[in-house]
């Protein structure tokens, strides 16, 4: 038997039907970037966020570098400013950061969400701290009350890598703002690469805010810095979505609350039935839209090759965090023993949609008979 981490060709083959009839459209139209699929997406995407604004964007990378880059054009942050971020996070979220002149502030997540620790935030706040970037890892909302109060406190922009999450929301007793991910702070970066929840057939992503002037801004950046057409105020980047990609991204947001409800009912299989004591799993919560389900093993890799023997197959978010990669390699003795035992400990198991029930009990059976 095997079961595979993840498959496109079974994830899209629902609605290849759909997708091919909305390609050929677009082929039709002869009409292939800043048109009629672009503009519909990114209306349909700001209505099922509940955001004011969408911008389209060329990939989930590209909208975090906008929405710095916006907040560096506005005035509100200058190179050399402070951006937290946590440590245990996929590398673009960083990159995004230092590509804009910033600096990246590594900050812990909790052993308990994998999420920034929002109690220990405040002793990485400098004069220079602008914003905070959550990351809503493995589909988990980041976000509760004491992040918000800190980053009212000190006038700290919240800046949401939204990649993982769409469809997520935070449960927040009491709280009268919005709960769902992408319109919790000021400004949320998303991801339609092929794996994430809602995928397209290549890369694309999006800006969202509900800051006119900061998506005003966004927008020229995308787009050469142009406002309107030959007049550029701003030296800007080509990041555009192409119409393709956007007439794919309709097709499947109409799916998206299915997608999620089907990777929902696979975790709560895994959260039920995996009762292995070596076993670590992940905390359940309502709202994750389950992007990875990642448990903990303290011997990794013997945990790996047995699940491997048993046609199992497993994947690492993220075997070496972005402080230890050779790219950042000043940050290399920064003291983040959460983040790197967590690296040595994550196993992602398969989670995807489409994939048939019996497997996740059968996974779930495989786990249980482990003995380390
Ligand atoms: C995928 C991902 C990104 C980058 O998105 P791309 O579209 O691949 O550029 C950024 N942050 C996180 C957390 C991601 O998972």
């Amino acid at each position: 038997m095997k079961y595979p981490f993840i498959s496109l060709k079974e994830i899209n083959k629902p609605y290849e039907k759909e997708l091919q009839e909305a390609a050929d459209k677009v082929i039709a139209s002869g009409w292939y970037l800043r048109g009629q699929s672009v503009d519909n997406f990114e209306k349909e995407l700001a209505d099922y966020c509940n955001v004011k604004n969408i911008i389209a964007c060329s990939n989930g990378l590209d909208a975090l570098r906008l929405i710095l880059k916006a907040y560096i054009s506005l005035g509100t942050m200058k190179p050399g400013d402070e951006v937290i971020v946590p440590g245990n996070t996929f590398i673009a979220s960083v990159l995004a950061i230092s590509d804009n002149g910033l600096i990246p502030v590594f900050a812990e997540p909790s052993e308990k969400t994998y999420n920034l620790d929002t109690d220990k935030l405040e002793k990485y706040i400098t004069q220079r701290t602008k914003a905070i970037m959550v990351v809503h890892l493995y589909g988990a909302a980041c976000w509760d009350e004491k992040l918000y109060n800190t980053a009212k406190k000190y006038n700290l922009k919240v800046i949401e890598d939204n990649a993982q999450a769409i469809a997520a929301t935070a449960d927040l007793a009491g709280f009268s703002g919005q709960h769902n991910t992408g319109a919790l702070g000021d400004a949320a970066a998303f991801s339609f690469y092929p794996t994430k929840n809602l995928g397209a057939l290549g890369d694309a992503g999006a800006v969202a805010t509900n800051d006119c002037e900061l998506a005003e801004r966004v927008r020229a950046l995308a787009n050469y810095g142009s406002t309107k057409r030959y007049f550029n105020p701003f030296q800007g980047y080509n990041c555009r979505m192409d119409e393709v990609q956007a007439a794919m991204l309709s097709v499947k947001l109409k799916h998206l609350d299915s997608i999620t409800r089907q990777r929902r009912e696979r975790a709560a299989i895994y959260e039920a039935e995996i009762t292995n004591p070596l076993v670590g799993k992940p905390l359940f919560r309502e709202g994750n839209v389950w992007h990875q389900y990642v448990v903990t093993v303290s011997d990794r890799n013997k945990f790996r090759a047995y699940l491997e023997s048993k046609g199992v197959e497993t994947d690492l978010h993220y075997p070496t965090p972005p402080h230890m990669q050779p790219c950042y390699n000043g940050y290399a003795h920064e003291e983040l023993p959460i983040t790197e035992s967590l690296a040595e400990r994550v196993v992602s198991l398969p989670i995807t949609e489409g994939t048939p029930l019996e497997h996740f009990h059968e996974i779930a059976q495989i786990i249980n008979e482990y003995n380390g």
